[in-house]
Formats: structure tokens, sequence, C-alpha cells
């Protein structure tokens, strides 16, 4: 991916390595699950009670402090520009229908774990969005984390992708989206809207790609194809395989692999934002027996 000497954003807020080693007390966790956090990944760390729920709590800030000449903050500064760029054009472009301007979203690098909008948070959850602070948090040893445990490509532009996924998930705050799932929370059909959801971010982040590639020109040759093998990778199925050794369709929250990377393949292939496209993945039908929009 070519990004370096690109604008980085001013909404970055560095918070790995912060002294002082502030306790998470357990019951925190209460507020991280009284609301809805937007996680990249099925991965589920938490046990019956959630991500941090029970247990002693965790630490905040015991992670290494970042290096000086920090291409980590730079990257991942550069890359929150290019969607800043992509989706404040995408909300101004009225052939697309939203009625609004983008307001940009902050990004929180954090080490170990972060205090959010949305409660207490350890870095196992991997990154998320919080609708409530309307903020990304993102530990960046998850990069690391992703390749190690899913077989995912170490390459930038995945990266990239996992970033403009969670901005997805502040574009669908932005547009409504994410309420519309909220009234199912607790239902019957609660999984079939997350999953929804969920492929519609996948999707946005492959329009972002799409159109931040007319702008700013960073995908090189091989960029997609290891964004495509970390799609692959981080699917309901593929981590429910690897984690328990079989797949379960109730389990779904995110869609197949096979899903995630269709609507990240044809967003980057048509970068159509246009509402009447995003629309359709809450009209498509969906198969709950192979957890799967049928469109
Ligand atoms: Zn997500």
């Amino acid at each position: 991916m070519q990004w370096e000497g690109g604008a980085e954003s001013s909404n970055v807020e560095d918070r790995r390595g912060r002294g002082g080693g502030v306790a998470l007390a357990g019951g925190g966790a209460v507020g991280l699950l009284a609301l809805v956090i937007y996680l990249f990944t099925g991965v589920n760390i938490g046990g019956p009670q959630g991500p941090g729920g029970g247990g002693p709590g965790v630490e905040q800030g015991q992670g290494e402090a970042p290096p000086a000449n920090d291409r980590t903050k730079r990257f991942v500064a550069t890359v929150l520009n290019f969607t800043e760029e992509v989706w404040k054009d995408e909300f101004n472009n009225r052939a697309n229908g939203y009625g609004k301007r983008y307001a940009e979203p902050k990004l929180v690098l954090f080490s170990n774990a972060v205090q959010t909008g949305c409660g207490n948070a350890p870095s196992a959850v991997g990154p998320f969005y919080c609708p409530a602070d309307e903020t990304v948090y993102l530990d960046p040893t998850f990069f690391e984390e992703l390749e190690r445990k899913l077989g995912g490509s170490k390459a930038e532009f995945s990266q990239a992708y996992v970033i403009a996924h969670e901005v997805g998930h502040h574009v669908q705050n932005q547009l409504g989206y994410s309420r519309r799932v909220d009234e199912h929370r607790g239902k019957r059909d609660e999984k079939q809207f997350s999953v929804r959801l969920e492929l519609q971010a996948d999707y946005l982040a492959g329009v972002w790609a799409n159109k931040g590639q007319k702008k700013f020109n960073f995908i090189e040759p091989g960029d997609v194809e290891s964004a495509i093998t970390s799609a692959k990778a981080i699917g309901d199925d593929r981590i429910q395989k690897r984690s328990r050794g079989w797949v379960s369709p109730e389990g779904f929250t995110h869609g197949t692999s096979a899903q995630r990377v269709k609507y990240f393949s044809e967003g980057l292939k048509t970068g159509d934002a246009r509402k009447e496209r995003l629309e359709r993945f809450f009209t498509a039908e969906y198969d709950p027996r192979r957890g799967e929009l049928v469109d």
C-alpha cells in the first residue's frame, strides 16, 4: 500500500503506554454490556459475561510506549485521513441521497485496555467502534495477532481494511443503520440484523477502497488479494472452526467468510455508495440456515 507522505488526520488520540496503570474494575464491564460496540471479528473472548466481564479487572496503559518515530501512528492517521476525504465527498455527493454532512469520527490507539463511552474494554476484543462517543478504538498489536492467530496477511492494505470497516460502522451510525439494528437487539432476529450490518460495513470498506484509489492511488499489486485473504480468515465460520472445531450458524454475527469477501469485493468493484444500494442490505432475503444474505 502506498501511503507514506500522505496527509495525516488530526483525529487520532494516542493512549498507548500511558503510565499509572489505572485499574479498570470488573464492574466496568457492565457499561460495556449496556451499550453495543461494533467489533471487527466475531471472536468471543469474554466468556458468558462478554468482553471484560467478571474477573479481577484489567489494567490500562501497561503496554509498551510508542517509539519516537512512530510508523504505526503515522500509518493509522494517514489511513484515517483517506477515509475522511472519501466519506466527506460521498456525503456531499447528492446522488447518494444522504442529505447530511459527514462528521468525522475519532480514533484512539491504546494498549492493553481502554476506557470508552461504551464502557471499559480489553485489547482482546479487537478493533471496535463505540457509537456513544463516535470513536474507533484500536490496539495495533491486533494487526500482529490477526496474522498469528488467523493466518491473515500482515500487509498494510489489510490493516487499512480493518480501519475502513470500523469507519464503515461510523458511516452506518451517521446514516441511521445502526439504530435500525439496535431495534432488534435481544429479539429472535437479532443475529440476522447483526450480519446485515457487518456485511454492509465490509461493503462500505470496499467502497472506500474504490473511491480512495481514485483520489489517492494507494493500492499496489497484491494489496487487494491480501485484504481478501484477511476477509476470508475472519468470517464467523472460519473463526468458529478455529476456536471450537465446528461451525454453528446460530453463532454467526458477522457473516460467513465467503460473504465478507463477496461484499467487500463488490464495494471495491462498483464504488456504489448510493443509499438505495445500501438499503438492499436490509431488504435482501436472509437464509438463517447458512447465515447468509440471498442477494
Ligand atoms: Zn464490524
